[in-house]
């Protein structure tokens, strides 16, 4: 068997299209594409938006094997090839002249009674109700208890994911080069009644965010990693920490975050 390369598209006509011609392109190179995923691939090509990212490495249970994105006209934060540009990608892979984006997790450890649930998330993990209330949330850093959270929740993101929901609730836009934690507020309550911090905070990377929520009994607590999103109904403690488990990017020649956060948001 020669080499291997997965390719997931998302439905869009582009986007299946784009597979058609990069899995003749990559056959006529010597590649093989099966039609459904090998776990012997060298590389997952996603094509589609940040979105079908996201779904890919979840379904692939975060694999180890690189990826890289083909953006098919979607924000595309990790996409880094264009559907034109199929035959440099090609020679240029061929040749090694890309570099692999090593980006770090966020996992949730999610304790209820004697169960333990995990979930991870390469953007970000937020904790909230249903929004038809406050929620509470007694939030420590470590070993320091800080506060009492009230509002709509809290967001607690990577690098990676700091430009996606967190960037919307004005959180900090971080360099993915940095090992970092973002906590930002979701709707804080600031009053007489409430106090909670109203900016972001930034935390090293081994410095676990421990949350012991209020339960109310009907209306249960969700935890959303990325685009999952998991309903518990009496939770004790949720221990939410940076993974040293990464997920693989290629980024070719012409990569540079910050060129790229430019031209994305500004
Ligand atoms: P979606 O609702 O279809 O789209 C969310 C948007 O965020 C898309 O434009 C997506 O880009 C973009 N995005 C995803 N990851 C990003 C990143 N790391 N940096 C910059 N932009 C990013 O949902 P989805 O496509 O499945 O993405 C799930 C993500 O949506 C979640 O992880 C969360 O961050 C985000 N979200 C944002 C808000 C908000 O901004 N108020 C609310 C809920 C969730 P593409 O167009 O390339 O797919
Ligand atoms: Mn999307």
């Amino acid at each position: 068997m020669g080499r291997i390369i997965n390719i997931f598209e998302n439905d869009a006509p582009l986007s299946k299209e784009t597979r058609r011609v990069l899995k003749q392109k990559l056959e006529m190179a010597g590649f093989s594409v099966p039609d459904e995923f090998d776990s012997k691939a060298e590389l997952i090509v996603c094509i589609g938006g940040d979105g079908q990212l996201l779904r890919m490495v979840h379904q692939l249970d975060f694999p180890s094997i690189p990826f890289v994105g083909v953006n098919t006209g979607h924000l595309g934060f990790f996409q880094d090839l264009h559907p034109d540009e199929l035959d440099e990608f090609i020679f240029r892979y061929n040749q090694g002249e890309y570099t692999i984006q090593n980006l770090k997790t966020v996992e949730a450890a999610i304790e209820v009674g004697e169960e333990t649930f995990f979930q991870r998330g390469l953007n970000e993990i937020t904790i909230s109700c249903d929004r038809t209330h406050l929620i509470h949330l007694n939030m420590s850093i470590g070993d320091s208890f800080i506060e009492k959270f009230s509002g709509d929740g809290l967001l607690i993101c990577t690098p990676a994911g700091s430009t996606a929901y967190n960037y919307a609730l004005r959180g900090s836009i971080v360099d993915p080069r940095l090992d970092l934690l973002q906590v930002t507020p979701i709707a804080p309550q600031n009053t007489t009644a409430y106090r909670s911090f109203l900016s972001s905070v930034l935390l090293p990377n081994n410095l676990p965010v421990i949350i012991h929520p209020e339960n109310t009994e009907d209306r249960g607590i969700y935890i959303v990693a990325d685009h999952t999103s998991q309903r518990y109904d009496r939770i004790d403690k949720i221990t939410v920490e940076l993974s040293d488990d990464t997920i693989q990017l290629l980024r070719f020649e012409q990569y540079d975050f910050w060129r790229k956060a430019k031209s994305k948001l500004l």
